[in-house]
This record gives C-alpha cells, structure tokens and sequence, in this order.
C-alpha cells in the first residue's frame, strides 16, 4: 500500500469517510460552492507557487469557467494575497516529490534552497496545524531522497469570510471586503523538528495497514455521526445523512439543504 499523510490521518479523524475514499472509491455528491474549501486552497496554493494569472484559471476551470458575483468575491482574495505572495515564494521550488522505498508519497509544497527551508502553505486561520506530523515527515522523507532541510515553517495566508449584509450592496461590500483583507497579514511560523511525529505516525501507519489489509471492510459499518462540526466538508455526508435520517425518496439532495 502506498501511504501519504493524508491516507494514514484520515483513518483517525473519520474511519468512514477514509473507507470511502480509499476502499470504496464512493462517488462523492457534494454541491461545490464558490468558497469551497479544497478548491480555495489550491487555487492559493497556484497564485503563490506560479502567479495569479494561474491561480485564477484554476479555480475558474473548477466551475466550468461560469463565474458569478461570489467567484468574484473569492477571486479578489486571490489577487490580493497571492499576488506579493508569489513575488517572495514564486521563485522557490514547488511540489516537490517525495516517493520513499516503503511507499510513502508526498509533496513539499515550497523549498528555499537558498535558506534549506521547506514551507507548508495554509489557507486559513485555523492554527492546529502546527501541531500535524505531515511538515515533519517531509523533512524526515526529503532528508532521505539527498534534500538539505535546516527549517520547517508554515506560511497561513489569511482566510477572510465576511459576507454581503442584506442592507449593503455588491460595491460597498467588496469596499468592505478589501478594508478587511489590508487589514490582515499572511504569517511565518516556524516549528522545530520533532522525531517523536514521526514515531508516532510510523505506528499510526501499522494499524491502518492492518484495517487496509485484513479488517477494510468491516469499517463501511463503523458507527458514523453525519452531525458533527467537521461532518459540514466531509465528501460523504450525503451519505450518511440518508443512513442517519433514512431519507432516500429516490431524489438527490443537497447536504445543504438539511440545515
Ligand atoms: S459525514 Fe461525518 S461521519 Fe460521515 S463520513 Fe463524513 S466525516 Fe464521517
């Protein structure tokens, strides 16, 4: 089994929506909104690495180039932070592969040859990342493949989501939307290494090989709870919502629409 951080982590956060990923290959029925979150981050992720212009063809290709008002909202965000973002990382080296003989994959999103620093991109504001093993195992995996790593940091690019009021219009909320973005700024932390994550994730992989190999199928029946917070991006809540409630007239449904 080839494992990434992703592979191994999502057992632990939800055993059923891993089972669905990388066991069932279920299809996901989720209605994509112009903030979705996975396709926010990569389109970020494109402005920094490889220029606005890119970023904004990605993210306008995820939405089959329709673009309304709310595109427009996230697409000022884009140009806003990506652009002096790119004109300090842009000329790093990006996605950098990392494949080791027991099969790990993974990907170094920046590194600083010049400082041999590796940066993971973040767009949020949600800090509980700095505590994730994943930035630990690019260096512990990268040191392998011959990468000189001296620094490990994040780099969390603000994640502004206000919302139009009902008594303001489009201009003076976009008005209000920039006030807010020059009013924060994208962080560098750094972290130090830390051996014992990688202990720890080593052990983590054991068991979810053990769960892949003999058990995989015991866990499409894992009890599973549609109603908590994180539930809100889970691919699969439709599906457990029809679990849970028993609604299943034969249509399609929105998650969205059961709150
Ligand atoms: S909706 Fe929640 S409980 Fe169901 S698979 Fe997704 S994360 Fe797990």
């Amino acid at each position: 089994m080839n494992y990434s951080y992703s592979r191994i982590s999502g057992y632990f956060t939800c055993a059923r929506s891993w089972w669905h990923r990388y066991v069932n290959n279920t299809p996901t029925k989720k209605k994509i909104f112009a903030d979705d979150a996975l396709i926010c981050g990569s389109a970020m992720h494109h402005c920094i690495q490889d220029g606005v212009d890119e970023g904004l063809s990605y993210y306008e290709k995820q939405f089959n180039n329709y673009i309304g008002d709310r595109h427009v909202n996230e697409e000022l965000k884009f140009i806003h932070f990506g652009t002096p973002l790119n004109d300090f990382f842009g000329e790093h080296q990006h996605e950098i592969k990392l494949k080791s003989n027991d099969g790990f994959v993974g990907f170094i999103d920046d590194y600083d040859e010049n400082t041999k620093t590796v940066i993971d991109f973040k767009y949020s504001n949600n800090r509980s990342y700095l505590s994730s093993p994943q930035i630990h195992l690019y260096k512990y995996f990268g040191e392998q493949q011959g990468l000189e790593i001296d620094k490990l940091g994040f780099l969390f690019v603000p994640k502004v989501a206000i919302r139009q009021r009902k008594t303001e219009t489009l201009d003076s909320f976009r008005e209000r939307l920039m006030e807010t973005m020059v009013s924060k700024t994208p962080e560098f932390i750094e972290i130090p290494y830390n051996e014992v994550k990688i202990y720890n994730f080593m052990r983590d992989k054991e068991i979810v090989e053990d769960v892949y190999n003999n058990h995989s199928d015991e866990i499409e029946y894992f009890p599973c709870d549609p109603d908590k917070k994180f539930c809100r991006f889970c691919d699969y809540q439709y599906y457990c919502i029809i679990q849970k409630y028993g609604i299943n007239d034969g249509k399609d449904i929105e998650c969205e629409d059961l709150y």
